[in-house]
């Protein structure tokens, strides 16, 4: 059993919660990770000299002495080895690298053409990182430009099978059906790739980020598309091929019901995600070229956009309800583009409450994720991170 299948209970004190807890600052020497963990010194220290060795954790020095000999110091090398991450959109790929804290070291955001197929994007993408790293004095010492990338992660913004790395039947991406990404990559770079959809990428980002200590969560990307990524027993939850969370094509209450890219009618993403927004305010007759200009008009309180956004936002609440009914999370959060239309949220917020049981809901966090544009890049790099930590 690798460290990724492993039930939650059996990863106290697990390398990668030794790991964190160094990261978020809660312990800082052996006796601190000895304390949360439960575990006795020695096997706290083999574990920490296992990490030491693969370069994931360093010893800056002497603390503070209760008494006795000094305890060392622990802390995450925050220079000399990064992380590659990609958070590809539909106009827009995301590009950083990140120390293995999961601590953006730069970042920025590039224009992206889908439609120019895989291959071109996808390896511009590859030629951004290696720049960003070559541009890291502290990643790169003697110049190697990937000497110190320990792995690259990659959001694409379709189902991804994470066995493999294959996309498998994405909406608006022509051209990038079946493509294997993880393959692709792996003949451009010799480090591991590890790929997987972005609302999988921003569920790991805002967890890891806001709420670490909660164990279930759902969170709702809503952007061009829209899908959902779920944490449960504090990890990503995939299911059996990697499409765990993909409630694009679950049917909502539309009449008439939308056409759907899928063949279907009535999905959720003909009816809530902003390119079904853009699509229906241009049926409306209104002049729209794509989802800044739905979000500009929901902004200035346009009744044809508002209405469909509030539409949209009891769509979302009602496929929610059944999440939430069924899955019984601590957070529910909403991110991507649509997440700062008021109407859309508090439609959202309001048939949700109305659909669940009280049990669900009496204690449940409803609230948007906080950490803006580089939560999906935040979600690669722990992608990658516990990757390096699971073969440590
Ligand atoms: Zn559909």
């Amino acid at each position: 059993m690798t460290i990724d299948d492993a039930p939650r209970e059996a990863l106290r004190g697990g390398p990668r919660e030794l790991l964190r807890w160094v990261a978020t600052g809660a312990a800082v020497s052996r006796a601190d990770l000895s304390r949360l963990s439960g575990l006795s010194p020695s096997t706290v220290s083999q574990r920490v000299e296992a990490l030491i060795s693969q370069g994931l954790l360093e010893e800056t020095g002497a603390g503070r002495s209760r008494g006795g000999r000094r305890p060392r110091q622990l802390a995450v090398p925050t220079g000399g080895a990064v992380v590659g991450a990609v958070d590809l959109g539909a106009h827009h790929a995301r590009v950083g690298t990140l120390d293995l804290s999961g601590r953006v070291v730069q970042a920025r955001t590039l224009p992206v053409r889908i439609e120019d197929g895989p291959e071109a994007v996808l390896g511009a993408l590859l030629a951004e990182v290696a720049t960003l790293v070559g541009d890291d004095p502290e990643a790169s010492p003697g110049g190697s430009a990937t000497g110190a990338l320990r792995g690259i992660g990659i959001g694409i913004p379709g189902p991804v099978q994470h066995a493999t790395g294959r996309i498998v039947s994405p909406s608006r991406m022509p051209g990038w059906n079946g493509f294997d990404v993880a393959a692709f990559c792996a003949g451009r770079v010799d480090v591991p790739v590890i790929v997987d959809n972005d609302a999988n990428l921003m569920a790991l980002g805002a967890h890891r980020t806001a709420h670490p200590e909660l164990d279930h969560a759902v969170y709702i990307k809503a952007g061009t598309g829209i899908g959902s990524g779920v944490i449960s027993s504090g990890r990503l939850h995939r299911g059996a091929q990697g499409s765990a969370g993909d409630i694009s094509h679950c049917r909502v209450v539309a009449d008439p019901a939308p056409p759907c890219t899928c063949g279907n009618a009535g999905c959720l993403e003909a009816v809530a995600s902003g390119a079904a927004l853009v699509t229906a305010l241009r049926g409306q007759g209104v002049q729209v070229s794509d989802l800044t200009g739905v979000i500009r008009l929901i902004d200035d309180g346009d009744r044809q956009a508002t209405a469909l956004a509030r539409q949209a936002g009891r769509a979302v609440g009602e496929i929610l309800a059944v999440v939430v009914n069924f899955f019984n999370p601590q957070v529910v959060a909403i991110g991507g583009r649509l997440a700062d239309c008021e109407p859309l949220l508090a439609s959202m917020r309001a048939t949700l409450y109305e659909r669940c049981l009280p049990l669900a809901t009496q204690s449940l966090l409803i609230e948007r994720v906080a950490t803006g544009q580089d939560v999906g890049i935040t979600g690669a790099a722990h992608l990658v991170i516990d990757h390096v930590v699971a073969a440590s």
